[in-house]
């Protein structure tokens, strides 16, 4: 269905970008209408644009360039998209991945959803760090979670669900058939053990053994299952089921993709990401599509939570107010302060440690408190760097405050 009215760049409020020229077809397809292009777009905006409405939104859609995949190529279509389209509340990166089914139960065509916990916001970026000793990796950066308009939406969508698990699964599987995706036969998800790796140059699995899939308990419902978890990211397709099971290991991560750590830090941003593969060497495209669709149907539920009056009131991005802007944190013993660029009034961005999962704000007299227990306004009233846990929170040994300096 399309719609003829004009519209004007300021009537968009939500970006929603997918890496793939496929995965921008699941998300049209999610579309309740699709409005008429083109929109005059700022000189340096080479993006090409799909704009159209979801429930009560107006949504603009864009994909990568052909060629260009990474968290730079997202981060340059986030910011074109931005300056073109100026009253964006917030943004959602939705695309496939590659599933790390050692935690949850992860199979092919399901959906993990960004969600912070008490190591990260959400999303670690894997590769980035130093070296140390030994040759040991340490990894040394955190990312922003989304922000709270949408953790607000991801938890409502859980409560609504909650009572019954399987309303979700059916519903998105409605959704991603009527946009006319089918989905593959489930005996085409096959996990292989780890150990067992695929034949160098082989084009499909005919000659890997069958006896080395693990086998998992049958599902009662075929639909992809929701699930909030954490997305590793970094500047390489991860393919090998080893590296793989070592960095769950440590990071404790449900899948890997490539553009999530090039958006967390500078835009309000949601990762959605269906399993297309289990990030190892038998990755194939057969259920790429079907994944895509799954989490562009993700998408479409969540923005039927999000009131489009609520999303209004939201300052755009280009004004550089997000949520999270009045949060400081404790990383490995440090208090940060990220004074978002050309903002000078006192507030700092949030930045959840991944070793204690623990973030921290100085409340003024009350001293510091627990970001998670604070309201959002909560005012910043002074803010100082520590190389130990302030008092009162907790003792090292209670893994609640980190205290190794970084
Ligand atoms: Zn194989």
């Amino acid at each position: 269905m399309s719609n003829s009215r004009a519209f004007s760049s300021e009537d968009y409020t939500v970006g929603w970008i997918c890496p793939l020229p496929c995965e921008l077809a699941a998300a049209v397809s999610m579309l309740d209408e699709r409005h008429s292009p083109p929109l005059a777009q700022c000189n340096v905006d080479d993006n090409n644009y799909v704009l159209g409405r979801i429930g009560a939104h107006n949504v603009v859609m864009t994909c990568l360039p052909g060629g260009s995949k990474g968290k730079v190529a997202a981060a340059v279509a986030a910011t074109r998209m931005t300056v073109t389209f100026g009253s964006l509340r917030f943004l959602l990166l939705v695309g496939t991945a590659g599933g790390v089914p050692n935690g949850k139960d992860v199979r092919l065509g399901d959906v993990i959803i960004s969600h912070p916990d008490t190591r990260c916001g959400g999303v670690v970026q894997y590769d980035f760090g130093k070296t140390v000793q030994e040759g040991r990796f340490v990894h040394t950066t955190t990312l922003n979670k989304p922000p709270r308009v949408l953790r607000n939406a991801v938890s409502a969508l859980l409560v609504q669900y909650m009572c019954r698990p399987a309303a979700l699964s059916i519903q998105l599987s409605q959704i991603v058939k009527k946009a006319g995706y089918s989905r593959p036969d489930s005996e085409t998800d096959v996990l292989y053990e780890s150990s067992h790796d695929h034949p160098l140059e082989a084009k499909t699995c005919f000659r890997c053994d069958t006896n080395k899939s693990l086998q998992r308990p049958a599902r009662s419902w075929d639909g992809p299952v929701a699930h909030l978890g954490v997305v590793a990211s970094g500047d390489q397709v991860m393919r090998w089921a080893t590296r793989r099971d070592e960095l769950w290991g440590e990071l404790k991560m449900d899948c890997f993709e490539m553009e999530a750590a090039g958006l967390m830090d500078d835009f309000p941003c949601l990762v959605i990401r269906g399993i297309s593969n289990y990030a190892d060497s038998h990755k194939n495209n057969a259920w790429r599509q079907y994944a895509a669709a799954a989490a562009a149907a993700y998408a479409r539920e969540l923005l039927g939570i999000v009131p489009g009056g609520l999303a209004a009131k939201i300052p755009s991005i280009v004004r550089g107010e997000m949520d999270s802007g009045k949060e400081m944190t404790v990383v490995r013993g440090l208090l940060w302060r990220a004074t978002p660029d050309g903002m000078d009034d006192g507030v700092a961005k949030q930045q959840p440690s991944l070793v204690s999962g623990k973030t921290f704000a100085h409340a003024g007299p009350e001293g510091f408190m627990d970001c998670d227990s604070i309201e959002p306004d909560c005012p910043i009233t002074d803010m100082e760097v520590f190389d130990a846990p302030p008092p009162g929170l907790g003792s090292p040994e209670s893994g609640s405050v980190p205290h190794s300096p970084v």
